[in-house]
């Protein structure tokens, strides 16, 4: 059976031309690129180059760039060398959707006695911006707010919450690991001073991601031990996952119109198709401002993960809002915090797709879909007889 993959906001496909550039990176082009001989500086020319790559794509400057391990890792990193670079301010403000990797980190500061403001959204998942510039104050060391939303797409305002937020002498942090590769970026013209990005998210491999932070911005350091990376992160470098990186931002940075074209057409074939054909289904987050691959559907009175076992039978892999992926059946706590209701809220699947979907997949998944919903409408103790 042919997998139809529609889960790509959770990971992408290595690009075949990314793992090529990766391969002699194993076995012939090892060397540590801290070393002194040839062997190693080689492989240190290799990581120069992918850092340029990888700030071509950002609008900034090569030097702007710190290598992670994922976008887990930046973002942890961006917000706890922020505190620790400003000890006397005690306050950090992000947003009730955030992906866990700020909302734990947020929620676990509270512990250590920071006073931590979780703005909440409306029902398309929009931000108030006034709300925002009204809990802004001399004690806050750090505004973390995503720049799109992983399980909607919904993608906020953050040229203008930027300005806002640095304009106070306050840092901005911005989660854009399901923006970058898809939305342009120009960094040296924003007001953005750290941004997360993560490479398994741009068909590009895993285990690898980047912490931009502005020149002049000041971090302390999350991961201490050797001088890689300017001593701003230690740890021998993962050179084929960094390569790997520099040219899935270089294969993003040359398509990324068409391919936006093109996921955006099977997207909105996909969605319109569904919507129409599915009663009792509704669009999850605000139609207009959203990433162009993404569409969060809920089915009324029925189980998400029903669903997607049962297009799990024919290749199709998508995504359920809930968090049974962590053993609680708890619905989504994006879908929670936008005011979706409980029994819209446990029945939502996201499809997320990218440049290598084809019409015929869309077509296959506009087929099976509708049968599905009826079947399980018809098991649901919930849909009145
Ligand atoms: N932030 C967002 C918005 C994400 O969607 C994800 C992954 O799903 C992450 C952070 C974590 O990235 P990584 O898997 O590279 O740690």
């Amino acid at each position: 059976m042919k997998t139809i993959y529609f889960d790509n906001n959770a990971t992408t496909k290595v690009a075949e031309e990314v793992l090529q550039e990766m391969k002699p990176f194993f076995c012939e082009l090892y060397g540590n690129p801290s070393s002194m001989h040839t062997f190693g500086g080689q492989v240190a020319h290799s990581i120069r180059r992918a850092r340029e790559q990888v700030a071509a794509l950002l609008g900034c400057d090569p030097t702007e760039i710190i290598f992670t391990s994922c976008g887990t890792e930046s973002d942890n990193a961006a917000i706890k060398g922020t505190l620790a670079a400003y000890p006397n301010r005690r306050k950090v403000i992000t947003i009730r959707v955030e992906h866990p990797a700020v909302l734990t980190v947020c929620r676990e500061l509270k512990n250590h006695g920071y006073t931590i403001v979780e703005l909440a959204v409306d029902k398309q998942g929009r931000l108030d911006l006034a709300e925002l510039e009204d809990n802004l104050n001399d004690d806050t060391a750090i505004v973390s707010i995503m720049y799109a939303n992983n399980e909607t797409g919904v993608v906020f305002p953050i040229a203008q919450i930027a300005e806002m937020v640095t304009e106070k002498g306050i840092v901005f942090h911005t989660d854009a690991v399901q923006v970058v590769g898809k939305i342009p970026l120009n960094l040296a013209r924003s007001n953005i001073d750290l941004l997360s990005l993560s490479a398994h998210k741009l068909h590009g491999p895993k285990g690898v991601g980047v912490l931009y932070v502005k020149k002049g911005t000041r971090l302390s350091p999350f991961m201490l031990g050797g001088h890689q990376e300017a001593g701003r992160r230690a740890g021998t470098e993962n050179v084929p996952g960094i390569v790997g990186l520099g040219k899935a931002c270089e294969l993003a940075g040359k398509n990324i119109d068409a391919e936006n074209k093109k996921v955006k057409y099977l997207r909105d074939k996909l969605e319109n198709a569904v919507l129409k054909s599915c009663p009792d289904s509704r669009l999850n987050g605000d139609k207009d401002n959203r990433l162009p691959n993404t569409t969060n559907i809920s089915f009324e009175f029925i189980e998400g993960e029903a669903i997607l076992l049962m297009l799990d039978k024919f290749g199709i892999c998508a995504s359920s809002g809930s968090a049974c992926t962590s053993g609680s059946l708890e619905p989504s706590h994006v879908l929670r915090a936008m005011g979706v209701p409980f029994t819209a809220a446990h029945g939502s699947i996201r499809f997320s797709l990218s440049r290598y979907n084809t019409e015929e997949e869309v077509d296959f998944t506009i087929k099976k879909l509708p049968p599905i919903i009826e079947k399980l409408r018809k098991l649901s103790p919930f849909v009145a007889k």
